[in-house]
């Protein structure tokens, strides 16, 4: 395609999960020409298996040596309530999101002395925790011995939210598709960049039939463990990301109450429970903290059995003989950020900037800091492309790209029985 044709735009987003959706509207927001450009569907990777909780830095306070990291995170709850229920100042319309639960639960299990009754205390929580007397907890937490802690640590269903985010950026179909910012391209090869020493010149999209040609003025890498392929191919330095990897479990049953929360013991999460549905309706706990860490080192069998133990041991009250469909499942997944010296988990969102701005690439390390990430990329922008933006591009003929489904669906499930006869007696 000659250069005359292609067309200058702002700032080209790589990657459509929570980070890259958040980036595109905040651009959006600040009058910039901006596309977000999707290799496989929204939120592919981590985004749509997130549990979905907006930490608010209760569990970080857990562990003494993370009780810096909670600042940062401690104004995520109420920005994000408030943007579901309207208030467009901070940030994106999530009204149409679907807040599965207000708050979470925090139980324990150890009859020794236990951090649990002190978090309420902790200065950097800006929603302290309630503790709950008996009769007002769930059903399935009521015995539970010690203290049970309500905390304002909202639970959100992901493929609701990525939902709202793009709807503003998807072309009106009555207008034609040229005023999309917001488009799928055929697969990571759909997107073609000339570059120099990773400052990247000219990116060709393709998607479909449709081809165009663009001139940014910059680009961010907002494509989770996506991003180590792309920094390879502009000849740049992948190692500076890493991926901590999970073993999920699933536990899926008609009967199973909705319920979120964390069964703490000591300074650890031991699992962490939200829930959402299948397309049958059917309840789907997924289980995380602990579990899902040390499962890593589990074959998927034996993470199940070992699974059904834990939720034996944490919730006596729940009996799984009397979910008649009850099924369990497992998935593996990475959780990508960039590179932190211990492997830890990094404080808050990261934006690493190269090229003078030119180039970002952006992680924001929790699903609830995608808002901190946005703000952070806005601001590592060189300062004359936000003091004058471009007019926005033509990309007629390209499609939007669909939402991820959950990691629920399309799995091969496992009966509760057979776990039962499978496990130690
Ligand atoms: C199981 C699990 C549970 C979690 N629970 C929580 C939680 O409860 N609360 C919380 O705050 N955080 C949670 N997290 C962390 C959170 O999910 C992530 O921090 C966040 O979703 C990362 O978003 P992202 O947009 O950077 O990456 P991703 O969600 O991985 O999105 C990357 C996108 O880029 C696309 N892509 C990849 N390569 C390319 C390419 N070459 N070109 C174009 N597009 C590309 C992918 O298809 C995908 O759509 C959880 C993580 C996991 C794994």
């Amino acid at each position: 395609m000659p250069e005359s044709s292609a067309q200058s735009i702002d700032l080209v987003v790589v990657g459509g999960g929570i980070a890259g959706l958040w980036i595109l509207d905040a651009a959006v927001r600040a009058g910039l020409s901006v596309v977000c450009v999707e290799a496989s569907k929204l939120g592919s990777g981590q985004s749509v298996c997130a549990q979905g909780i907006i930490h608010g830095g209760l569990k970080y306070t857990l562990k003494e040596r993370d009780l810096s990291a909670s600042a940062p995170i401690s104004a995520m709850p109420s920005l994000w309530t408030g943007l579901a229920s309207g208030d467009p100042q901070n940030g994106p319309d999530l009204r149409t999101a679907v807040m599965s639960s207000p708050c979470t639960w925090l139980w324990r299990t150890d009859s020794l002395a236990s951090r649990l009754g002190m978090l309420g205390a902790k200065a950097a929580l800006q929603t302290r925790p309630t503790t709950v007397p008996p009769a007002e907890r769930p059903p399935i937490i009521r015995e539970a011995p010690g203290a049970v802690l309500q905390v304002g640590e909202p639970v959100f269903e992901t493929r609701s939210v990525l939902e709202a985010l793009a709807r503003p950026h998807v072309g009106d179909s009555s207008e034609g598709s040229g005023n999309s910012r917001l488009i799928a391209v055929n697969g990571p090869e759909g997107i073609e960049f000339t570059s120099q020493g990773g400052e990247v010149k000219r990116v060709i999209l393709r998607g479909g039939n449709a081809e165009v040609t663009l001139l940014p003025r910059a680009v961010v890498l907002a494509a989770g463990a996506g991003n180590e392929g792309l920094l390879s191919r502009l000849g740049l330095d992948a190692s500076i990301t890493q991926r901590r990897p999970l073993h999920m479990t699933l536990l899926r049953s008609s009967s199973l109450p909705e319920f979120h929360g964390h069964c703490v013991d000591g300074n650890r999460t031991r699992v962490t429970i939200t829930s959402g549905r299948d397309t049958d309706g059917r309840v789907v706990w997924q289980l995380g903290g602990d579990l899902a860490e040390t499962g890593v080192a589990r074959e998927s069998a034996a993470q199940v059995t070992f699974a059904a133990a834990e939720l034996q041991a944490i919730l006596p009250a729940l009996d799984l003989s009397n979910c008649s469909d009850a099924a369990w499942s497992t998935y593996r997944i990475d959780r990508a950020e960039s590179r932190t010296r211990s492997g830890f988990r990094p404080d808050d969102a990261q934006v690493v900037s190269l090229h003078e701005g030119r180039l970002l690439v952006a992680w924001p390390t929790k699903w609830a800091l995608a808002p901190r990430l946005a703000a952070a990329v806005l601001d590592a922008l060189p300062p004359e492309l936000v003091a004058h933006p471009t007019p926005p591009v033509d990309l007629a003929g390209f499609e939007p790209p669909e939402i991820a489904a959950y990691p629920w669906e399309n799995r091969t499930w496992i009966s509760h029985h057979d776990v039962r006869s499978a496990a130690p007696a």
